[in-house]
């Protein structure tokens, strides 16, 4: 084992700025959150999420304490004095997480409703409700409809002109449910038909529904508008998870955000960018869950000694560990992705979506045995981690969409920058980091394109830094894309059978997530981070690509027994499995073991060593 350095050890510390005002705002948010303790009082502290929770209050004081701290500007665009990149609200996303999801929602979906406004809103409209953002006023979105929950296109809400007059409002009626903030917001971005619906029993009727959306910004204190009362949720009891009614209430016509029919286009470019975020949140839990896995294992002591020396404790560590560093690798390229080229960010958006938050409930469940019975009880802090990250696959999209769109992402060829990416995939980095102009909106001036192709963007790197041990994770890459070809042999996804088109997609989902861990290590190496990968994060990459090469291998052999050897190249099978045996020696292990160790007891803030780095 080579000589110790500091570990990793919140990932979201490490995440790095993309501008000193970035860093600022980091500096300032950790003062206000304090210690991750999962026991501290504070608005942030997990005795408070915990008591907030079992009565199932609304996290006012937090969300109090985040705007007096002038915290609000986070979810603001650069373009009009904020600091909104996505980094940055990805960053924000994971830390409050971290801390009670609940709170990381409610202020998470203010950043969402800004979305619209930047994809399609007038000057004179950002001005003003980002003025109120700036302001501290909370905002909701809604796209859901009781009756037709993901199939937005069906939704019933009408919008109705009173009068052929140019200025004549907009009469908007229906109801929004399950709606985040739906009673505590000052204000919502919905969705409503200004045509008319078509029957269902219309064979177009899908797209002529969703060509009559349209997207309006309703301030929630209007006459006419009442609340839905709030539902009683499995998890995210903090979290005003409720609705509103809209019974005749009048919008102006310059509360209509884009033309009419352009909503559900809107909603949907909304949610492919958005839907990125969701991994940030999970990675953000994976982080707790690792924090109170690890403090357990030293704490607790059986037969003489703590229970981190026994092994299967320390192995389901060790997994944890290397699961949230490959976690907060893809929110991380996801967020940079998104900031740079957002409008082109949907392939990668939705393996985040999909990938993150299964690999943190997995790891959750997985430490939760660490606890033992500790992780079951009502009055410790790690149950509500099981109860809230059962959310994230739900809403922005289901884990089941996202399984359509990773594999309809996954078998389109590579973009055209490929290439360059090919040539020096770490230069195309810093490039990106280079061109993030800070008066510039991005989610408008989508001139970046993303230059990584999925499958160059892994065999560049193999590449560029050998020694990362990313060979099989390239094989494992071109076994699942001779198995997407010949699984869809021209056919559409949808023409997939649900289980086979389920396993395809985690397996592309995590493939992306490992490359992105495999980029943030290539990174480093180039003086992007520190100059130098630390021992533990290549250990973890190469235990990461290893189970990548080797989940590819056993899905050839389950989906196409008959053909596997035209699959899998013996090279492929060679390197897949060499690396297997590699990841599973000392070297790997040992370096692993010591971060996990050190995770708990390092102090919070030693990962943001970036702050004062110049820019490249
Ligand atoms: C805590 C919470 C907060 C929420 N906050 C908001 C909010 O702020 N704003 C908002 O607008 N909505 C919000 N929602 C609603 C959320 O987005 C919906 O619950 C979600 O879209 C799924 O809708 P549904 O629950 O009606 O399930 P359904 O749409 O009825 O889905 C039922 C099943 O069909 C599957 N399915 C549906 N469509 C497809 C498809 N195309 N391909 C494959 N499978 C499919 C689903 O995966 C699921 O298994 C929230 C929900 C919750 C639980």
């Amino acid at each position: 084992m080579s000589a110790p350095e500091p570990p990793p050890t919140d990932p979201f510390l490490d995440f790095f700025p993309t501008h000193e005002r970035h860093a600022d705002a980091v500096a300032r948010l950790l003062a206000l959150l304090g210690p991750l303790d999962p026991d501290g009082d504070g608005p942030f502290g997990g005795r408070r999420a915990r008591e907030r929770d079992e009565r199932d209050e609304f996290v006012a004081d937090a969300v109090d304490a985040f705007r007096r701290a002038g915290l609000f500007e986070v979810v603001v665009p650069p373009a009009d004095g904020g600091l909104a990149d996505l980094p940055l609200i990805y960053q924000a996303g994971g830390l409050l997480s971290s801390r009670d999801l609940s709170v990381a929602i409610a202020l998470g979906v203010v950043a969402l409703a800004t979305f619209p406004l930047r994809l399609a809103g007038t000057r004179d409209q950002r001005a003003h409700w980002f003025g109120r953002v700036r302001a501290g006023d909370l905002a909701a979105v809604g796209f859901s409809e009781w009756a037709h929950g993901s199939d937005l296109a069906a939704n019933a809400t009408t919008a109705r002109r009173v009068s052929d007059a140019p200025d004549a409002p907009y009469r908007l009626d229906g109801e929004k449910s399950l709606i985040n903030n739906g009673t505590e917001a000052a204000f919502a971005l919905v969705i409503a038909r200004t045509g008319e619906r078509v029957p269902e029993t219309d064979p177009d009727a899908r797209r002529l529904n969703a060509a009559t959306q349209s997207f309006f910004v309703i301030d929630l204190r209007s006459d006419g508008v009442r609340p839905v009362p709030r539902f009683k949720t499995h998890g995210v009891r903090g979290a005003d998870i409720s609705g509103f009614r809209l019974d005749g209430v009048l919008v102006p016509p310059d509360r209509r955000v884009g033309s009419e029919g352009q909503g559900f286009r809107i909603g949907r470019r909304t949610l492919e960018i958005s839907r990125g975020g969701v991994s940030g949140f999970a990675a953000g839990q994976a982080v707790l869950a690792l924090r109170l896995g690890c403090r357990h294992a030293r704490e607790r002591r059986l037969y003489g000694g703590p229970i981190v020396a026994l092994e299967p404790v320390i192995a389901a560590l060790v997994r944890a560990y290397v699961e949230v560093e490959v976690m907060s690798a893809l929110a991380l390229k996801t967020a940079h992705v998104g900031m740079y080229a957002p409008l082109s960010s949907r392939d990668l958006t939705c393996c985040a979506k999909l990938h993150v938050p299964d690999a943190a409930f997995r790891t959750i469940a997985d430490l939760g045995l660490v606890l033992g019975a500790r992780g079951y009880l009502r009055d410790r802090p790690f149950e509500r981690l099981v109860r809230d990250a059962r959310l994230l696959p739900i809403f922005d999209g289901t884990a089941h969409i996202q399984e359509g769109e990773v594999v309809a992402a996954a078998a389109r060829p590579a973009p055209p920058g490929a290439a360059v990416a090919a040539r020096d995939p770490i230069a195309s980095i810093r490039a990106y980091r280079t061109a993030w102009r800070p008066d510039a909106d991005l989610l408008r001036a989508d001139k970046l394109d993303w230059p990584l192709g999925r499958a160059v963007e892994v065999a560049a790197l193999h590449a560029a830094c050998p020694d990362l041990g990313l060979a099989p994770l390239a094989a494992g890459r071109r076994v699942l894309e001779r198995l997407l070809e010949r699984a869809l042999a021209g056919a559409p996804v949808t023409a997939l059978d649900g289980t086979d088109r389920g396993r395809l997609a985690s397996l592309a989902a995590r493939t992306s997530a490992v490359a992105a861990l495999g980029e943030r290590a290539a990174f480093d190496l180039a003086g992007g981070g520190a100059g130098a990968v630390p021992e533990a994060r290549r250990a973890a990459l190469r235990r990461a690509a290893a189970g990548a090469g080797l989940e590819a291998l056993a899905l050839a052999a389950a989906l196409a027994p008959e053909a596997a050897d035209s699959i899998v190249d013996p090279e492929d099978r060679r390197s897949v499995l060499a690396g297997a045996a590699d990841a599973r020696a000392p070297a790997v292990e040992g370096p692993l073991r010591a971060a996990v160790r050190a995770f708990d007891a390092a102090p919070e803030r030693q990962n943001l060593r970036n702050r004062d780095a110049p820019a490249p």
